[in-house]
């Protein structure tokens, strides 16, 4: 981890910089992909399936019972964890509901929002090494209570097994999602965006995935589908004060690093020896740590940045805006209160990300690469669409009638000065 000593403002930008990952390569044989499926549905899947995940698959969809079988598979234990996960992340998220607001700009000129959920929806949980129920809970739990009428999950077969972990499987049934899927990559994204057979399309994507998952969600925009956010790989920043303890920033920024070779690890802090303090733990605690090849690639991308003041460390976090921010400080509220940019900020010295990752009730899906600065995390809102109502009477027409008229008239739309003046029984 290279440590930069309050290096000067005109050297942030190359300080906030994340890895560009160039995609536009793999866009031919991803349209390739996606095509396919458009053109030939299941016999795609199934095609596809065994080029990519070596499996020869018997039926795409998962059938209720082996998802009803799927908790006897796990640690009666992680079982628990699991709907204590739920639970909170449930209590979060029906606080979100947003409260029905009448409004009477005027007199009898009645406007207001109401929430309607999205009536389909699809979530990628990637396959790979790590069963992602975690994401499941995050996307499932939300959509559930927006009360989406379809939840479509689509995960890669394993390899060994050609079956979906047991753990996604149980926690899918746990969540209210509808139809369960093997099919994973580009084919997965094709299937859900154009239906098969087999998999309805959707009108949204939600989930995260490799580059052919990412490329697939981009060109599913093109063809009208909303998704969840950009992707990028994921991020922590640890802005630490003197008190913080070294072994529990140390494993912070490991616990991020180990998510993969690309992960983006900052540490900022207010003095060069709490740098090398912090920079020598990390060290001997990635020693022992099982992920440790990945872990090591990603700190030796990562950097240490000390900035005495409290001001530039306020702004450099601002100007970085990171996915996670843990603040491991002893008055954190005081220092939040000047964030401008940050996916989810972790308070104080008993607040590790890990618990947002799993737990807590905030959603763990969040917007990596800067993307902070204008996007937020998934959260209730992500799964359903405000639908504006406005409500006139007679007399509420008569008062506002006249200044839509004369509007209407100056923009030349006769059409619309008429559909009031009809009304008010005035000649058309
Ligand atoms: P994945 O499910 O994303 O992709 C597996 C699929 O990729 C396979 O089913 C296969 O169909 C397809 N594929 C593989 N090789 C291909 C090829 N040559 N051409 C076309 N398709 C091909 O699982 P993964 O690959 O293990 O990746 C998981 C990804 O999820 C990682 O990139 C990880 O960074 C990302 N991730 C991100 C977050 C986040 O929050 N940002 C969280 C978890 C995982």
């Amino acid at each position: 981890m290279n440590i930069y000593d309050n290096p000067s403002r005109s050297d942030w930008a190359e300080l906030t910089k994340r890895p560009a990952k160039d995609l536009t390569s793999l866009r031919t044989s991803v349209s390739a992909i996606m095509e396919n499926v458009r053109a030939n549905g299941d016999a795609a899947i199934k095609e596809l399936t065994a080029k990519f995940d070596g499996i020869e698959l018997q039926s795409i969809q998962v059938d209720q019972q082996v998802i009803d079988a799927a908790g006897e598979k796990l640690d009666p234990k992680l079982r628990e964890a699991i709907r204590l996960a739920k639970s909170n992340i449930e209590r979060f998220h029906l606080a979100q509901r947003s409260r029905i607001d009448e409004i009477e700009t005027m007199p009898g000129v009645t406007c207001w929002r109401e929430a309607r959920p999205i009536q389909k929806v699809g979530l990628y949980i990637p396959g790979g090494t790590a069963p992602l129920f975690s994401t499941v809970l995050m996307l499932a739990t939300p959509a559930h209570i927006a009360g989406c009428e379809e939840v479509v999950l689509c995960s890669p077969p394993n390899r060994e097994t050609g079956e979906i972990h047991p753990a996604v499987l149980y926690t899918a049934g746990l969540c209210g999602v509808t139809k369960v899927f093997r099919v994973g990559g580009a084919q997965a994204i094709a299937a859900m965006t154009y239906g098969t057979e087999s998999v309805p399309s959707v009108y949204k994507l939600f989930g995260p995935g490799n580059a052919y998952v990412t490329v697939a969600k981009q060109l599913a925009q093109l063809d009208g589908l909303a998704i969840d956010m950009p992707a990028g790989p994921s991020e922590v920043l640890v802005c630490a004060d003197a008190g913080a303890g070294k072994e529990a920033v140390a494993a912070d920024l490991l616990a991020q690093a180990e998510h993969g070779a690309d992960s983006q690890v900052v540490l900022v802090v207010g003095t060069e020896e709490q740098a090398n303090t912090i920079k020598q733990e990390v060290d001997r605690q990635l020693a022992d740590l099982p992920r440790k090849e990945m872990a090591g690639k990603s700190i030796d991308n990562s950097f240490i940045l000390v900035l005495p003041e409290r001001q530039d460390q306020l702004d450099y976090i601002n100007e970085y805006a990171p996915e996670h921010l843990i603040l491991s400080m002893a008055e954190p509220r005081k220092f939040a209160a000047g964030i401008k940019n940050a996916g989810s900020i972790f308070l104080g010295y008993h607040t590790p990300e890990s618990v947002g990752d799993y737990a807590s009730g905030t959603n763990h899906t969040l917007p990596t690469y800067g993307y902070a600065r204008n996007y937020s995390g998934v959260s209730l809102d992500s799964f359903v669409k405000q639908i504006t109502f406005q409500e006139l009477t007679r007399a509420g027409l008569e008062q506002l009638g006249p200044a839509v008229m004369l509007m209407a008239e100056a923009e030349e739309l006769v059409g619309h000065g008429r559909a009031v003046s009809v009304r008010l029984g005035q000649p058309s």
